[in-house]
């Protein structure tokens, strides 16, 4: 308890809206290659993996057919054929699931050029440049499994969201062959009805913990107190707790570690309402703290800085200042965030619910100019 009283704000960014991801999960890959390359196996309850002459190994993936029996991937062929006696079993044929999950990943290609390819039958892609909104998101969605299921004959399920965690869960709650859009503002509320283990990240330890505290769905956690959250399930029951209730708990700068890096930004949502300016001082410096020394790892330096301030009715403004150079200092970003802070000073302390700074305007700067600017 005490540890979680020390800490004055949420340090992830508060519902930092400005991403739409994608994410893609073909339906029972192996299985369904299997029944599309050999229709009489449509509508059989069918694994691929394990041996089918000595009946060992494991069950790779099945058919929709035998998960109806309880069947699952990484369960253990004896135990699957004790669930369902008529199992029909594949060996599988790897080399044809790689070709095919090629030639799907290149489809996805032409969709974003910002793309993370999670295993052979999954992969995000970075809608936020290339949709205005979700609506347009969903019909290229929509667009994106036609030409899947054109060239392949496979579907999949789709999830869209303001970040990769809710695009995966999303597309887990409607398969197969589904599409699920999780609009920011709808996260606490889509989450709520399901059950905990939805949330990647919690298995069979954490979710018997959560039961035996009576929560059972996301909805049953999102109503404790965060401290509680805390106090019982310690940091991922803390970040769960955010999750479910609908903050944002994913960095957007570096999503996918291939964007090319715009700005750094941090911004922090006070829990309790600060008290006065010494308070929002403190969190400021923090920030600062933050983005500057990852500015520093990436060997950034930065002209812009941005403020963003929202108040507790969620009126929001950002104004930003742009320096006559490039520089690399924690002073010169305070600085600038006081004057811009200026404007705000007729507000009382406590109307402030969320500050953000960001640096913009980077670049890239070598060992030599590094050591040069050692000295300014
Ligand atoms: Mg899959």
């Amino acid at each position: 308890m005490a540890i979680v009283n020390q800490i004055p704000y949420f340090s992830e960014k508060e519902h930092s809206f400005d991403s739409i991801i994608l994410y893609m999960d073909l339906d029972a890959f192996f299985a369904a290659v299997e029944i599309r390359e050999n229709p009489s196996l449509v509508g059989l309850p069918l694994v691929v993996g394990g041996n089918p002459n000595t009946k060992q190994g494991v069950v790779s993936t099945c058919s929709y057919e035998a998960r109806e029996f309880g069947i699952h991937s990484g369960m253990s062929i004896s135990q699957a054929l004790k669930l369902c006696p008529n199992l029909t079993m594949v060996r599988g044929s790897f080399r044809l699931y790689s070709e095919v999950s090629k030639r799907i990943m290149n489809i996805l290609k032409h969709y974003s050029p910002i793309m993370r390819v999670a295993g052979n039958d999954e992969a995000y892609l970075d809608l936020t440049d290339v949709v205005s909104d979700y609506e347009e998101a969903k019909q290229l969605a929509n667009e994106l499994k036609d030409d899947i299921y054109a060239s392949e004959k496979l579907t999949c399920s789709i999830g869209i969201a303001p970040n990769k965690i809710l695009a995966k869960i999303g597309s887990d709650t409607d398969k197969p062959n589904g599409l699920v859009v999780v609009r920011p503002l709808k996260i606490a509320e889509f989450l709520s009805p399901l059950k905990i283990t939805i949330i990647p990240g919690i298995g069979k330890k954490s979710s018997k913990i959560f039961h035996d505290n009576n929560i059972t769905t996301c909805g049953d956690l999102s109503i404790i107190p965060y401290q509680l959250a805390y106090q019982k399930f310690g940091k991922t029951g803390l970040k769960t707790w955010k999750l479910v209730n609908g903050y944002n708990t994913e960095n957007t700068d570096d999503k996918f570690n291939s964007r090319e890096i715009k700005s750094i930004s941090e911004e922090r949502t006070f829990f309790n309402r600060p008290k006065d300016w010494k308070d929002i001082d403190v969190l400021i410096d923090s920030s600062i703290e933050t983005i500057v020394t990852k500015a520093k790892k990436k060997n950034m330096n930065f002209r812009t800085i941005t403020l963003k301030i929202r108040f507790q009715d969620f009126e929001t403004f950002t104004r930003s200042h742009s320096l006559s150079c490039h520089v690399i200092s924690k002073k010169q970003v305070k600085e600038v965030v006081n004057m811009l802070l200026e404007e705000f000073k007729d507000k009382k302390p406590f109307q402030i619910r969320l500050l953000g700074v960001k640096i913009s305007n980077l670049i890239k700067i070598t060992d030599n100019q590094k050591t040069l600017t050692q000295f300014f």
